[in-house]
């Protein structure tokens, strides 16, 4: 196992420093227990990382203030020691990061690859619905992009604070996922401040993920069409971007749907309170993968054994234990 190492918290300009050691990461958002569909893809995080001696780190991804609770926080990080999770150094907290997110956006206008978008939910919605070139269905068509300096003007006047996207120009990404292969797609002109003030999703993790040397991302399939926004970033900053990704299998109930807490116990403390050791709802969760228990013994030795992603065949879409 690695010592601890102090995850750098520092600088976004990192530049080649994630060749340097190879370092994966959990996120987890604190708007809730972590379920068990989370604390599945946490274990496969630690797993891929500790076999191939990385680094292990934690980042908080409270970004969203309205949702995010500091309770959250601790239930989580208990969550993830009773499932046999750790990691290295002091997790980083996206909220003491927003001078990071804010330099990376007026380095991105000084490019002129930002603009204010003045639109509502409901006339996003009614864009999106329409066909537009390259980009993919529901993809923000670009009203705000064009706008006259007197049109921008007058919406400015109208007092309704705008959101910033990135002018991307549909450009095109292409990476490599361990689980998906290939992927090919167009960059929209996502959004990266809300108009709440809040930072957005792709530029905090963009960020972060530089900033910290992650060399490996693992994360659930949902954010599979992220990584192309998250590309895009790490061109136009300058920073060096993670080298491999896996977008591992959510969770899903035994109807199909994703799991939720309609399901019934799908959070850790419901399962123990069901009876079940934290080893046990762990075994489950690799078992619901294919994996087998030399992966779950793993977590007490805290030494797994190489870990390949093709021992998850692509029908174990995991069904609630
Ligand atoms: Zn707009």
């Amino acid at each position: 196992m690695s010592p601890a190492a102090s995850p750098d918290a520092g600088p976004t300009t990192g530049a080649g420093r994630a060749a340097d050691r190879p370092r994966g990461r959990y996120a987890p958002s604190p708007t809730g227990p972590l379920h068990l569909g989370n604390l599945r893809t946490a274990l496969l995080a630690w797993l891929s990382a500790r076999s191939s001696g990385s680094e292990f780190l934690l980042r908080i991804e409270d970004l969203d203030s309205g949702r995010s609770r500091e309770k959250w926080v601790e239930v989580q990080l208990e969550e993830l020691r009773l499932i046999g999770i750790n990691w290295d150094g002091e997790p980083v907290r996206q909220s003491e990061r927003y001078d990071l997110y804010a330099e990376a956006i007026e380095r991105l206008r000084s490019e002129g690859l930002v603009y204010e978008c003045f639109c509502t939910r409901a006339e996003i919605r009614e864009a999106a619905s329409a066909p537009h070139g390259e980009l993919p269905e529901g993809a923000y068509p670009g009203t705000c992009a064009t706008l006259s300096p007197s049109e921008l003007e007058e919406r400015r006047e109208t007092g309704r604070p705008p959101a910033l996207r990135v002018r991307a120009e549909a450009a095109p990404f292409e990476f490599e996922d361990s689980l998906h292969g290939r992927v090919t797609g167009r960059v929209d002109d996502f959004v990266i401040r809300r108009n709440d003030g809040d930072f957005g999703y792709n530029l905090a993790v963009a960020v972060d993920d530089a900033g910290q040397g992650i060399t490996e991302v693992v994360r659930g399939a949902d954010l599979l069409e992220t990584t192309g926004r998250q590309l895009w970033l790490y061109e136009q900053l300058g920073l060096t971007s993670p080298r491999t990704w896996a977008h591992v299998p959510l969770m899903l109930g035994e109807d199909g749907a994703r799991l939720a807490k309609r399901h019934g116990a799908v959070t850790l403390e419901e399962q123990l309170e069901a009876g079940l050791s934290a080893h046990e709802v762990a075994s489950a969760l690799l078992g619901s993968l294919g994996l087998d228990q030399s992966a779950v013994e793993a977590l007490q030795t805290g030494d797994p054994a190489p870990f390949n992603w093709a021992s998850i065949g692509a029908a174990d879409r995991g069904k609630m234990i």
